[in-house]
This record gives structure tokens, C-alpha cells and sequence, in this order.
């Protein structure tokens, strides 16, 4: 079984406290509610005891991103840019429902994205991503020690496909 650490839903805790009593190395009890990973020995007690289900079980290393046949990526490119179209032409037209429909056609294509696996945190392209933002992003607004600090610490596994 893979080996896993555990992580903590700030927002679904509820303070009952009982990770801190299950909790074999103490990795549950720190300062800022983040469980802390160099403790944490990945028994799963927390997670079992948590009656808010605001601790999940997380995998060390992602499994290999499944490589994509030209078929499913030239089906996924025609699915996207007819949703980025659809919300192009809501945005010209006037209404709420017209405004219902741009931002409902961004969500699906968002969605498209991420469930083919090009968002996952061990994609090429997630990873493409970060650094196209540290490149292009100078703006004091812009979170660049975080991007740096995710792209340390995302190891990327996927195949590069020249078609993707
Ligand atoms: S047991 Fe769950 S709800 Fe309670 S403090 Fe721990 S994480 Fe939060
Ligand atoms: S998985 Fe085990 S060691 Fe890790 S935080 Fe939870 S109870 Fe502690």
C-alpha cells in the first residue's frame, strides 16, 4: 500500500480534539492546525477518530500520470474550446441568464481541465504552469516564494507527450 500522511481540512475541523489524543507522534498538535508531516507516520488513527471527516489520508508520491492518446486529446481540445466559445458569445449578450450561462461554460471547461488530469499537482502541465507564471507574473500581487516552494515540492511524473 502506498505510504500516506495525514492532512487537516481547517474548515470542516470542528475542535473535538480528538486527533491530538489518538495521535501516536503528536503531529497532530502544532501551533497553526497544520498537521505536521515530519512526524506524522501515516497510521491513519486521526483520520479514523475525527467525527467532522476533516482529515484525509494523502498519498507521499502521486501515481504516474496515464498517458494520453492523440484521440482523447484532440476530443478534449474540441470539448474545451466549444465551451470557451459558448462563453465567449454569453458574454456579449445581456441578462443574468446570459451571465449564468459565461460563467457556467468556464466552470465546465475548468472542470474538462482538471478530470483529464492536466491540473493534477503531478502533471507536466500543472508544472508548466507554475513556471509560466514565475516567468510571466511581476506583479507584487503575485505569490512567487509559494510558487517556488509548490514547484520544490510537487514531483512531477508524467510522461512528456509531444502531442499535449
Ligand atoms: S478530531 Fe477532527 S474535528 Fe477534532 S480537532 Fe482533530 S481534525 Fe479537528
Ligand atoms: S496519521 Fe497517525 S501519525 Fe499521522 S497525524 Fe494521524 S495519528 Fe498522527
Amino acid at each position: 500500500m502506498a505510504e500516506t500522511y495525514a492532512v487537516r481540512n481547517i474548515r470542516l475541523c470542528t475542535k473535538d480534539c480528538l486527533c491530538l489524543y489518538v495521535c501516536p507522534t503528536g503531529a497532530t498538535d502544532t501551533e497553526n492546525s497544520v498537521i505536521d508531516t515530519d512526524r506524522c507516520n501515516g497510521c491513519g488513527a486521526c483520520a479514523a477518530a475525527c467525527p467532522s471527516m476533516a482529515i484525509s489520508m494523502v498519498p507521499k508520491a502521486y501515481p504516474p500520470q496515464q498517458p494520453k492518446t492523440i484521440e482523447v486529446i484532440n476530443a478534449l481540445r474540441s470539448l474545451a474550446q466549444r465551451k470557451a466559445q459558448a462563453e465567449n458569445t454569453a458574454a456579449l449578450l445581456p441578462g443574468k441568464l446570459a451571465a449564468a450561462l459565461e460563467k457556467s461554460n468556464r466552470i465546465m471547461l475548468e472542470d474538462i481541465f482538471r478530470e483529464s488530469g492536466y491540473m493534477l499537482p503531478q502533471s507536466a502541465t500543472a508544472h508548466q504552469l507554475l513556471e509560466d507564471a514565475l516567468i510571466h507574473e511581476t506583479g507584487d500581487a503575485f505569490p512567487a516564494e509559494a510558487c517556488r516552494a509548490l514547484l520544490k515540492s510537487l514531483d512531477w511524473n508524467e510522461m512528456i507527450d509531444n502531442h499535449s
